[in-house]
């Protein structure tokens, strides 16, 4: 039944795994739209299978997150933990430190828009602690 209920639905490449020097645990990112000058934004998806998460970071420009499988967080730094699902959508603000990625039990597919590049993409800080992860799974 938890297999099941794990098992998420991929409309999109998975790709390779992630780095660990920007993700904890088994985060899957796969750029789906490449910069360009016409459109400046970039799109792609991440599977995070659970407990994975990105590390603390900022866009300078701000990011775009369509869930579309899968329950996870997001958390603004100061804020209390988002509950994130398919469905939802998420917006971060330009240059506020924040991370997202699966629940402890349920992966998660996220789609990332990444809008006027020219101002940057991301800036990876430290790595989500257990503690600080665990204590949002209450
Ligand atoms: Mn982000």
């Amino acid at each position: 039944m938890k297999t099941d209920k794990n098992k998420l639905a991929e409309i999109f490449p998975k790709g390779e795994k992630g780095s660990s020097e920007t993700f904890t645990g088994n985060a899957y990112p796969t750029a789906l739209v490449e910069a360009d000058s016409v459109y400046n934004t970039i799109v792609g998806n991440v599977y995070f299978e659970p407990g994975a998460r990105s590390n603390w970071h900022s866009h300078p420009a701000g990011q775009i997150l369509i869930i579309t499988d899968g329950v996870g967080y997001h958390q603004i730094e100061g804020k209390k933990i988002e509950i994130i699902k398919k469905g939802s959508i998420v917006k971060c603000p330009p240059n506020v430190r924040h991370w997202h990625g699966a629940s402890a039990d349920v992966g998660l597919q996220q789609l990332y828009i990444v809008p006027n590049i020219e101002k940057g993409i991301v800036n990876w800080d430290e790595p989500v602690t257990d503690a600080q992860y665990l204590i949002n799974d209450k």
